[in-house]
């Protein structure tokens, strides 16, 4: 396998250091594919001002991508999903644009599990975290449609942030879904039969794959997160003697099936359960011990949209502080910069500005910080 790199604007040793480590990358897409790349050399071109854009065996990308990657290393995701394309687009490809989510959105979910492999977890939160609030925008923006659709009348409609990042959140939850091993042998097993039978691919072919691996009906998955317009949660919480009562609704056509995580932290305990959802409106007790410091819906932020959730101040800078992990510490900031944008704010939003400052010092997760940084901008 001969890697190559055409790049006049650059020093080898610059360019070594952009692409360092596209040899690991390409190991571990093979592992993940279960197919081989497709070809025995892979050239990647710098050129100012070039779009991204993959072709077979080759990849084009512009000059200020590769200076990102010199600036800081963790910033090589296009390197990665370009590289990707070389399996899902390239080898494996979608029908129509219908599906146009099983190149792009599956190349998004996969830079977030390089990552993972390569950095760690943090940086895979962080992608998620990042694809979560794009997808986020474009909702609150009124830009709804399902991940696959026939409604479309050029290419360019089955663009943009709903194919990229809700469809890498819809695979990020379909792997807590149904568990890792289930999941990798799923996402072999499709890519392999998509280029055995020639390379065309749509998403019921993604589904009976991850069927056959897990050993579950997953209809219900597709329907609802490819094929459906996922309902908005809106929840509220109240204490009584010894539990908390969590009240969930579920606003959409009809209600939906959603796996959700809980968890309550008290001064003596942090208790997490697992519920799955199916009614319109429905009432969850959790018996608790100690004083309530936190309850988060969605712990760990899988869903591709946030829970709305109405918190105390406190408990919101409760979170915003010692949440364990980045998604919980930045919905926390975000929740805090909302509730102070409200004509109701509370008077303790007055101290939101040092807070924030705050937290884009000391947090220890790179895009907590970020989004403290910008949160005190807005
Ligand atoms: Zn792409």
């Amino acid at each position: 396998m001969e890697l190559r790199l055409l790049a006049p604007g650059f020093t080898s040793e610059e360019l070594r250091t952009i692409f360092a480590r596209t040899g690991e990358m390409l190991r571990f897409l093979e592992r993940r594919a279960g197919v081989p790349f497709n070809g025995t050399r892979y050239t990647q071109v710098l050129l100012p001002g070039a779009p991204a854009q993959e072709m077979n065996v080759l990849t084009l990308m512009g000059e200020d991508d590769g200076r990102a990657v010199l600036d800081d290393p963790r910033e090589d995701y296009l390197v990665t999903h370009e590289l990707a394309h070389q399996w899902w687009a390239n080898q494996v490809t979608c029908r129509t644009w219908s599906d146009f989510w099983l190149h792009e959105g599956m190349v998004s979910f996969l830079v977030a599990a390089y990552k993972e492999f390569h950095w760690g977890r943090e940086d895979s939160d962080r992608e998620r975290i990042l694809a979560r609030l794009r997808y986020e925008k474009v909702h609150a923006a009124g830009k709804r449609r399902s991940l696959a659709t026939e409604a479309w009348e050029r290419a360019e409609d089955m663009s943009g942030p709903i194919t990229y990042s809700k469809g890498a959140l819809v695979l990020h939850l379909l792997r807590h879904e149904i568990g890792d091993a289930a999941f990798w042998a799923g996402l072999r097993t499709f890519t392999r039969a998509a280029v055995a039978a020639g390379g065309l691919a749509e998403s019921r072919d993604l589904q009976k794959a991850m069927e056959q691996e897990s050993g579950q009906p997953l209809g219900w998955f597709f329907d609802q997160w490819v094929y459906g317009l996922e309902p908005d949660l809106v929840a509220r919480h109240r204490e009584e003697p010894g539990a908390v009562v969590v009240e969930i609704e579920q606003r959409g056509s009809q209600p939906w099936r959603i796996g959700l995580d809980i968890a309550v932290e008290t001064d003596t305990e942090r208790v997490l359960r697992r519920v799955v959802l199916t009614q319109a409106r429905e009432s969850l007790r959790l018996p608790v011990t100690g004083r309530l410091l936190s309850v988060r819906l969605d712990d760990g932020g899988w869903l591709p949209r946030s829970v709305q959730h109405e918190r105390s101040w406190e408990m919101l800078v409760w979170q915003a502080l010692h949440e364990p992990d980045a998604a919980g510490r930045s919905d926390a900031l975000l929740a805090l910069a909302d509730l102070c944008k409200t004509p109701e704010a509370p008077s303790p939003c007055a101290g939101l500005p040092a807070l924030l400052h705050q937290r884009a010092e000391d947090d220890p997760a790179r895009v907590v910080r970020q989004i403290a940084e910008r949160a005190v901008g807005e």
